[in-house]
């Protein structure tokens, strides 16, 4: 059986690969036009919803298997999900164009697009 799990991890492995090459196509084909960030939050490939980055707010996504997003201080996270391995709520938050937050098992992906994203890695 412990092939059986290696193969589950591998194919979850190209799964979310599979949703980073769409969403990353995607937000080529659909550039947005400039003014501010967002945070565009797609499920099995399909974009359901974008929020702006630059004002606060708390959405639920998802309703049995849900996903909680915040936004504060122009960043988004997860801060609270039923996902099991909670690897989306460690990952955040995201600021900067391209960063992303990936929940495999509720097939979601957050990923901010048209932030800055030339100039200087701000970490401090
Ligand atoms: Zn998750």
């Amino acid at each position: 059986m412990q092939k059986d799990r290696k193969k589950a991890a591998l194919h979850d492995l190209l799964l979310a690969a599979g949703v980073l090459l769409a969403a990353g196509v995607l937000s080529l084909l659909l550039r947005p036009g400039g003014g501010g960030a967002w945070a565009v939050v797609s499920v099995d490939g399909q974009e359901i919803a974008r929020y702006r980055l630059d004002q606060d707010r708390e959405e639920t996504i998802g309703q049995g298997d849900y996903n909680i997003l915040r936004i504060e201080n122009g960043a988004a996270a997860v801060t609270e999900a039923n996902c099991g391995d909670r690897t989306c709520v460690v990952m955040g938050p995201i600021s900067r164009e391209g960063e992303t937050i990936v929940c495999l098992p509720h097939r979601l992906l957050i990923r901010v697009e048209g932030g800055e994203a030339s100039g200087v890695d701000a970490v401090s």
